[in-house]
């Protein structure tokens, strides 16, 4: 009955809820249903878009009443024939259909094989699968846009532009190659140099924005920093306070992790080492300052707190050291403690105690962070695995440039713009084969019925 690709099926929701949807894709999907599915007309002869009512049946038993949604290729996600039947939230009722379906002939899918499916259909590009488990895994307004930005292929597109200007210079330099005894330049080399240049300039701000892309999809690392008793446990309660909805909101997340982020205006921040800011001095004098100057280095936000009753004179520079790329604030707390002390221009003035001041220290947190063009469209690269790439393209980029400025032959040269050529289309996958252990990689991390 198979023709081509097996059927495969598997539970699209989590356990829990009040309603569950177990999918299927393959072209014998609505046929294959049909042997468990009962209603007033086989899913095999129904029109894609259109859901049904009917019972799932085990012989004569009645396992639940349920829809069935009927897809036709190619108007699915895998771009084959599918269906999804939604029924009653119970474990035991979706253990049986995908039960019933195995013996109908399905096999259980693997964890991201119906977005393989979509992958090779040409429905979507690598990294706009890719973007597909970002989705599912985004908790915050930013990681959202990250996401859906690269779903749409608002990134795709832009890499696309540039494989394109590649593929033109690359085969003008192998055209010379049919003439080189006529030491012809069909290539200007001014212009393919010029090219070239830009090319590079696209991939290093693609490549400048992975920081900011991977900082909003992990969360924002902001270091707190200040001595003993400045208030630094208090004011990481007080942050965490006022982000309670999501702390109880997220069902199966481990407390622990959750408690040590806050979204604000979202984007959601991670606040680091926060067990060592919550252990006693003495416990803190163990672990030594080395912790805590570790979390400095890793963070891309550092909050110095002074306690204003320390202040003599005037406020200390902080005593760590910090990076051109991260973001200091100053912020004196305990100023409740202090009424009479004046604060600087650029200084946020707070009582973690009381609360008054954090929602401006809230404002400045979520101003440190750049979400602008993020916002407005811009590409913003979020994935390791195309940072990686970049790289790649970027550094082959580089040996074009030097092959161009000492007269390289042009095979050799065009060589090296394929290599860029290759890095560029290894993101998308477009024009390029990507191996099955790559894919897998990719894939695995999926869950399974997405
Ligand atoms: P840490 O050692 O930096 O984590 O400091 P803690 O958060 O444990 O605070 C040290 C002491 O300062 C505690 O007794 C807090 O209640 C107190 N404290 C923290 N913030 C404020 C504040 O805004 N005003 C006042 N008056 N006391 C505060």
């Amino acid at each position: 009955m198979t023709r081509g690709e097996p059927t495969i099926v598997a539970p699209a929701t989590a356990a829990g809820g009040a309603i569950a949807v177990v999918r299927f894709s393959g072209p014998d999907a609505p046929a294959l249903c049909d042997r468990l599915f009962r209603g007033a007309a086989p899913l095999s002869q129904a029109q894609g878009y259109t859901v049904h009512y009917g019972r799932i049946m085990d012989g004569e038993r009645t396992i639940d009443d349920v829809l069935a949604t009927v897809f036709r290729a190619p108007h699915s996600y895998t771009g084959e024939d599918s269906v999804e039947i939604s029924c009653h939230g119970s474990a035991y009722i979706v253990s049986e259909i995908l039960r019933l379906a195995q013996a109908a002939g399905a096999r259980m899918a693997e964890p991201g094989e119906f977005t393989i499916r979509a992958y090779l259909a040409g429905k979507l590009d690598l990294s706009q699968a890719e973007a597909v488990a970002d989705l599912i895994a985004s908790s915050s307004r930013a990681a959202h846009a990250l996401a859906t930005g690269q779903m749409r292929g608002g990134y795709s597109a832009a890499l696309e532009g540039l494989r394109q200007k590649l593929l033109d210079l690359a085969s003008l330099l192998e055209l010379e190659l049919d003439f080189s005894e006529e030491d012809v330049e069909f290539a200007d080399r001014e212009e393919l140099r010029r090219t070239m240049e830009s090319i590079r300039r696209e991939t290093d701000t693609l490549r400048n924005s992975f920081s900011l892309g991977n900082a909003l999809k992990e969360g924002v690392a902001v270091a707190i920093a200040g001595a003993p008793n400045a208030g630094k446990s208090t004011l990481l309660n007080r942050l965490l306070r006022d982000d309670r909805a999501l702390v109880s909101d997220i069902a199966g997340t481990t407390r622990d992790v959750i408690e040590e982020q806050a979204n604000i205006d979202g984007v959601l921040f991670r606040f680091l080492d926060t067990a060592g800011i919550r252990t006693t001095d003495d416990q803190l004098e163990r672990m030594g300052i080395e912790r805590t100057l570790a979390s400095i280095a890793r963070a891309r936000i550092v909050i110095h707190l002074i306690d204003a009753t320390t202040i003599k004179e005037t406020i200390p520079a902080p005593d760590f050291p910090l990076r051109e790329d991260q973001t200091l604030l100053t912020v004196i707390n305990k100023t409740d403690a202090a009424p009479t002390l004046v604060l600087p221009d650029g200084v946020i003035g707070i009582s973690a105690l009381s609360g008054s001041g954090v929602d401006m220290l809230c404002r400045a947190l979520r101003s440190a962070v750049d979400t602008e063009g993020l916002f407005h469209g811009d590409t913003v690269v979020s994935n390791s695995r195309h940072f990686q790439a970049l790289g790649e393209a970027s550094a082959a980029l580089d040996r074009a440039l030097l092959g161009l400025q000492s007269a390289l032959p042009s095979d050799l040269l065009a060589e090296e713009i394929r290599s860029v050529i290759r890095a560029l289309s290894s993101i998308t996958g477009i024009g390029a084969i990507i191996p099955d252990n790559i894919l897998h990689n990719i894939f695995s991390k999926f869950c399974i019925g997405k």
